[in-house]
């Protein structure tokens, strides 16, 4: 007798982790469904289902139905390797872009740092990794570096302790 093969919501459930994290995304409630399976280059899950299908547009499909022609499987909670159906929602592609082109526009509607000093092209300079710096708070804590290291050159030199006395070990 041949061995009935496992349905592929069972192996597809098989391979999800229901504890992921929480998504700190607003409208993406509850923990981030991990895939634990084979991921592609990109960071998305891969799954085998007669050919090689992205994991979460197969979650989508098994909670929702097929997605309608042309339209991407969006991940709310920004996790590519979620495949929450409530994570998941079907959007044009033109969509898609917007919202991930959306995470990148917010930050660069941040027009001060955190002190409230202006981004403008006088104050701002790039660091390595891609963020953008305050000139004024570079200054500013150069300077405070600089009076910290006068001080200490000014400050009386203490002189040593004589080393604390170690309490003698009693032999038990
Ligand atoms: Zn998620
Ligand atoms: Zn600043």
């Amino acid at each position: 007798m041949a061995p009935t093969p496992r349905p592929a919501s069972v192996r597809f459930a098989s391979k999800v982790d229901r504890t992921g994290p929480t998504s700190l995304v607003r409208g993406a409630p509850g923990p981030c469904h991990q895939w634990t399976g084979a991921r592609n280059a990109k960071g998305y899950g891969t799954f085998w289902n007669s050919r090689t299908v992205k994991a979460h547009r197969f979650a989508y499909e098994q909670a929702n139905g097929s997605i309608p022609d042309g339209l991407d499987v969006d991940h709310i909670c920004r996790n590519r390797a979620c495949v929450n159906p409530a994570h998941l929602r079907a959007i044009t592609h033109r969509e898609n872009i917007l919202a991930s082109a959306n995470h990148v526009a917010r930050r660069a509607a941040v027009t001060a740092c955190p002190a409230g000093h202006t981004y403008d092209d006088a104050n701002t300079y790039v660091a390595p990794n891609g963020t953008r710096k305050c000139r004024a708070c570079k200054t500013a804590s150069q300077r405070a570096a600089r009076a910290a290291a006068r001080d200490q050159q000014r400050a009386p030199v203490i002189p040593l302790r004589s080393p604390r006395p170690t309490p003698e070990r009693t032999a038990a």
